[in-house]
């Protein structure tokens, strides 16, 4: 698929469509959809931003690639004045009081928000099932989950509802959604873009990721979103990537990919037969694949979930129905606070926070936390030594295909197992993509820290090879 975003940029110069009647129309679609991907719309607020680039084309004056083009946000952002559930009964009223760093990019380059999207609530989860509004279905097949967390964001992108969307990975959520609807879904390098004004959920994953339909829109919007911000420490300059750079992949001599990971019982026999081909169709290029030993899936996935736990507890724990949330009255304040947090919050929510107080408690935090860190340090240097083997590392995105509606619920810690093959390159920090080829449910492709660009290469020359 080639760039929608030049396309329309294209007919709004072109005045062969007006940018008013392509955010209604979009507007429309997102309304009547039944794949539950809206928490909210942002109709009067795009309407009147697509109003104003209309004049602005009807007087001859020119517009900026992203200008008039329609976006989603995914319902963990802040975009003031609008409504920032996380997808949970605990803020259903939340108003933002001020706009995420990254959404602020976008808008100031003129795209438009069109809707905030269903998601796990507060990011917790791999299916979408675990939000207020309705399991987010399947853009391909409605009786499969959508992917999660950001499951809503991914079916916009794949049934044209929005052109792209913002998604947030914290261990695959824009990741693995992306490979169950087939589209394109970036995390990149942690730190390449501010997390300012997206909601914590495990603050040293978090990444801010964009959802497209290609490449070429993956490549633009990563550019305008990123960049240092005073307001996270964590962020650091980085150069633009270049749509020139893209075409070549000389750099890429040596793939690797995670022999773990494909000899794994838990892996579907057809995703694994579909990455072995796509292996050999790479080397039928001349390029040599390495395989790379590596941690075990449950460690990668008990690390993970140990930290992402420890890290949700301690930043929910504002949620007390005072400063934010529905407050519950009860007998006495410390029952308000018990009441508000157990009636508000979801099952799997609960689950996160008992669990990560627990790992952080005395006398566990030693034996549990403390060992996840160092566990992580080893996983970041075992991609270390990988790097200077390999410049890239592919795998599938996740070991099966989606689950029907209502599986996932059942069984958390085969939910939990399912993110085996995201979470990994999560604590690494590194940046990671998926291509919606390779395998039913895609492929992903990750490089060493700030390689973004060297991600999209080879994304780039996949599309021709696989
Ligand atoms: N499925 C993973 C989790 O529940 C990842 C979610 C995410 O990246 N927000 O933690």
């Amino acid at each position: 698929m080639d760039s929608q975003i030049h396309k329309i940029h294209q007919q709004l110069v072109n005045k062969e469509i007006s940018c008013t009647a392509l955010v209604q129309e979009k507007l429309d679609l997102l309304k009547q959809n039944t794949n539950h991907t809206v928490n909210s719309l942002l109709d009067s607020l795009a309407l009147d931003l697509a109003a104003k680039v209309d004049t602005k084309i009807a007087k001859g004056e020119t517009i900026g690639l992203l200008e008039g083009i329609p976006f989603g946000i995914k319902d963990v952002y802040m975009v003031q004045g609008t409504y920032t559930t996380a997808s949970s009964n605990l803020l259903k009223n939340y108003k933002s009081a001020y706009t995420a760093t990254a959404i602020q990019k976008l808008l100031d380059a003129g795209a438009i928000p069109i809707v905030k999207e269903n998601c796990d609530s507060f990011g917790h989860g791999s299916s979408s099932e675990n939000t207020i509004f309705g399991a987010v279905k399947n853009a391909i097949d409605p009786n499969l989950v959508g992917g999660g967390s950001s499951g809503g964001s991914a079916v916009n992108v794949a049934k044209d509802y929005t052109v792209f969307s913002i998604g947030g990975d914290t261990g695959g959520s824009v990741r693995q959604p992306a490979g169950y609807n087939k589209v394109y879904g970036l995390k990149p390098t942690y730190g390449r873009i501010s997390r300012y004004g997206l909601m914590a959920y495990a603050s040293s994953t978090d990444c801010v990721g964009p959802i497209a339909k290609s490449l070429e829109d993956i490549r633009i919007v990563l550019n305008v979103m990123s960049g240092k911000d005073i307001k996270d420490q964590t962020t650091y300059v980085s150069e633009p990537i270049s749509e020139a750079s893209l075409s070549s992949s000389q750099d890429i001599k040596t793939v690797g990919y995670f022999k773990n990971f494909i000899e794994s019982e838990a892996i579907d026999a057809q995703v694994k037969a579909d990455f072995l081909a796509s292996i050999d169709k790479i080397k039928a290029k001349g390029i040599e694949v390495k395989a790379l030993d590596f941690f075990e899936s449950e460690t990668l996935v008990s690390t993970y979930y140990t930290l992402a736990m420890a890290e949700t507890a301690s930043n929910l724990s504002r949620l007390d129905g005072t400063n934010y949330g529905n407050r519950i009255e009860a007998e006495n304040l410390k029952e308000t606070y018990a009441v508000t947090r157990s009636e508000n919050f979801s099952e799997e929510t609960k689950r996160r926070i008992v669990g990560g107080n627990q790992v952080l408690s005395q006398g566990f935090a030693d034996e549990i936390y403390l060992k996840a860190l160092a566990i992580r340090d080893q996983i970041s240097g075992n991609f270390e030594t990988d790097f200077n083997e390999v410049d890239v590392i592919i795998s599938p995105v996740t070991p099966s295909t989606p689950p029907k509606i209502g599986n996932s619920l059942k069984d958390p810690l085969a939910m939990y197992l399912s993110d085996a093959y995201t979470v990994g390159f999560s604590l690494g920090q590194l940046p990671t993509l998926t291509v919606p080829q390779g395998t039913t449910t895609g492929l992903q492709i990750t490089a060493a820290k700030d390689k973004d660009e060297l991600v999209l290469k080879f994304a780039n020359f996949l599309k021709d090879t696989i």
